[in-house]
């Protein structure tokens, strides 16, 4: 059975996180979409336990991805869950030189571990969890940029953080 996992934030997932695991779905027998909690990053928009059901909503027809989180190492995760592949989103050129760096640490913590790149799809170019959250502040129409199963969930929660639209 070939396991992969695809590690991120996640806070919230974007259309562009989705394209990323719809096409590595297809590409191995099962993916898992990692919820993995960085003790650098502050506290984020979701929990991650949110941030596990979110992905849940958005991934509940793709029959052979699972989600979970994780508080340890990925490579820890991965050696536990006996899979040898991380798939990473590439945005730019700017993405590349952390993403390789961690690829090398992660192999060098787990050595069957491999790291693949699958570049975006041009349309989500822009977009990061970071970039809805700005926008959701704002008031902005999410339709673009998150499934719209969640729209709903993140213009609550933004209501909630920063109170009424900032128009
Ligand atoms: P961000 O907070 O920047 O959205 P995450 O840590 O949640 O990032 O991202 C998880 C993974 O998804 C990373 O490999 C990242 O490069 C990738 N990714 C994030 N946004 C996109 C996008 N728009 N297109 C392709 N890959 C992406």
């Amino acid at each position: 059975m070939k396991r992969a996992i695809y590690p991120g934030s996640f806070d919230p997932v974007t259309l562009g996180h989705l394209n990323i695991i719809k096409r590595a779905a297809a590409m191995f027998d099962e993916l898992i979409v990692l919820v993995s909690v960085n003790s650098s990053k502050n506290s984020g928009m979701f929990s991650p336990d949110e941030r596990v059901e979110l992905l849940r909503k958005v991934t509940d027809s793709i029959p052979n991805v699972k989600v979970d989180c994780c508080y340890e190492l990925v490579a820890d995760y991965a050696r536990q869950n006996r899979a040898k592949v991380l798939v990473k989103g590439l945005r730019a050129v700017s993405d590349y030189e952390s993403e390789i760096q961690l690829a090398m640490v992660n192999s060098k913590l787990y050595s069957k571990l491999d790291t693949i790149f699958l570049y975006t799809s041009p349309k989500y170019a822009y977009l990061s969890s970071t970039v809805v959250k700005e926008m959701a502040r704002y008031g902005a129409d999410l339709s673009d940029f998150v499934p719209r199963q969640i729209i709903g969930d993140i213009e609550t929660r933004a209501h909630a953080i920063h109170g009424k639209k900032e128009k």
